[in-house]
């Protein structure tokens, strides 16, 4: 970190702040020229506020060279990580797809799109059992009958299965059998949710806040590291832009930073992305292309009469279809896909 002092600072107060970073264990390198000072901080800053500088009146700037961030860095572990979701590899050649609806409605919709699925090459089944809807009026999952429901395809389909958790309530639920705990968007950065899911070590899929920046989410990440479980998955869903043809801006870019800045397996959400089913294809072989290790995408058997996201749902022999071209171009961009 650098710091920069205002012009004319008095030596006392340079010294102040000297005795000051000394004291929490940095290294000072003084550099004077002829109208400016600055100090050149060594040590790890991962655990320092680096803005709690300017409560000194006399800081006129400070840079952070170090990232906030540790654990999830490439820094810190260079191989890429892999995580094993109920025997699916996710982080290494192959490019995962995981599907399902929205959420579980019922017995006879979540039976019938598992094993369409399934067929179609999906590895891993993904379905709400609470969902977090904007209005209180819509539609708000079957909950513990929902996860009761998807217990039973997992089993019937051997697919492991994700699903989203809202409450830390929920938890010893979840543990029973969810392969994949989500944690969605409106969720990032609750701390207390991330806190507990660092104590365990099932897999977890943290999705991007939809007005987050990607060391914001590398934060939350950091907090379930920190609390000791490795088996983290980002998945970015689109964020708030001022385009409003499409429900969020899916961000590319996202992909290729985060695999320079972290080990941590990266996957892409079309559906919540785009918010329209007819743009999903594209994003898919955008996503795959640009280095994503997985997708994930709402499938329903009749999209027309889902209870929530239909706008958004592919029709399974759609899905078929678009798992058949994104193999080609994982294929190009010499992955695999099964
Ligand atoms: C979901 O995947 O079901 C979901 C609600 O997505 P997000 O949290 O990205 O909005
Ligand atoms: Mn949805």
């Amino acid at each position: 970190m650098i710091i920069k002092f205002r012009e004319g600072t008095k030596k006392q107060d340079i010294d102040f702040l000297k005795n000051h970073l000394t004291g929490l264990g940095f290294e000072i390198h003084e550099n004077a020229g002829e109208d400016y000072m600055l100090f050149s901080v060594l040590g790890d800053t991962s655990r320092f506020d680096v803005n709690s500088l300017y409560a000194f009146k006399y800081v006129d700037n400070v840079v952070r060279i170090q990232e906030p961030f540790k654990k999830v860095s490439r820094k810190f572990k260079a191989d890429d990580t892999i995580v094993d979701v109920g025997g699916v590899k996710i982080g290494g050649n192959e490019v995962v797809l995981l599907a399902g609806p929205c959420a579980v409605e019922s017995a006879e919709q979540i039976d019938l799109v598992a094993g369409q699925i399934k067929a179609a090459g999906a590895r891993i089944l993904r379905a709400g059992a609470y969902k977090p809807r904007t209005s209180p009026y819509s539609f708000q999952g079957l909950e513990k009958e929902g996860l009761a429901l998807l217990k039973q395809v997992r089993e019937k389909y051997q697919l492991p299965v994700a699903s989203e958790i809202m409450s830390t309530e929920d938890l010893p639920a979840f543990l029973e059998f969810v392969d994949l705990i989500q944690v969605g968007a409106r969720n990032m950065q609750n701390f207390a949710l991330l806190k507990e899911l660092g104590k365990i070590d099932r897999p977890i899929l943290l999705k991007r806040g939809m007005a987050n920046t990607i060391e914001e989410w590398l934060m939350s990440a950091e907090y379930i590291l920190a609390g000791g479980n490795p088996n983290v998955i980002l998945c970015e869903r689109g964020i708030r832009t001022f385009e409003t043809s499409t429900r969020a801006t899916l961000d590319i870019s996202s992909i290729p930073v985060l695999k320079a800045l972290t080990h941590l397996p990266v996957i892409v959400d079309p559906s919540h992305a785009s918010g329209r089913w007819e743009y999903i294809e594209s994003l898919s072989k955008a996503a795959i292309a640009a280095g994503a290790d997985g997708l994930m995408i709402e499938v329903h058997p009749d999209p027309e009469k889902a209870l929530s996201d239909g706008q958004q749902s592919l029709k399974p022999e759609r899905f078929a279809d678009l798992a058949k071209k994104c193999r080609l171009v994982a294929v190009a961009v010499g992955r695999k896909l099964k």
